[in-house]
């Protein structure tokens, strides 16, 4: 999928694949997030403006699909089919979850900017 403007055919796939793995989505040489889930307002490579555009509450509607379409279905297996102990249980899946959020929730606020740039959709001020 390609979108594109009068001067400039950008590839949506790839700049959602170089956000994704913290990278400029645009050149893929700068950083993406100057911070944990802050994105840096202007490419330190190629210059491209990131700062001006907000994902609002995709990425954690994505984060939360995701973690409980994981953890949720494994949970009820792992509880219905052997006898763990009440401490195990109430540790693991907890921080089975916080993980899996902290590790996704970049990510996918990466591919929501990455996809709202591409497409220069609304969501850019
Ligand atoms: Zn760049």
């Amino acid at each position: 999928m390609s979108v594109s403007n009068s001067s400039l055919t950008v590839r949506v796939w790839p700049a959602i694949v170089r956000a994704v793995s913290g990278r400029c989505p645009a050149c893929g040489g700068g950083k993406f997030f100057k911070s944990y889930l802050r994105q840096v307002d202007r490419c330190s490579v190629c210059g491209e403006s990131f700062g001006q555009i907000h994902a609002d509450d995709g990425p954690a509607w994505l984060t939360i699909g995701i973690v409980g379409h994981v953890v949720v279905p494994i949970l009820l297996f792992t509880e219905t089919n052997y006898n763990s102990p009440f401490w195990i249980s109430m540790t693991v899946w907890p921080l089975t979850a916080l993980a899996l959020t902290l590790t996704i929730l970049p990510r996918a606020k990466a591919l929501f900017i990455a996809a709202i740039w591409a497409m220069k959709a609304p969501g850019i001020e």
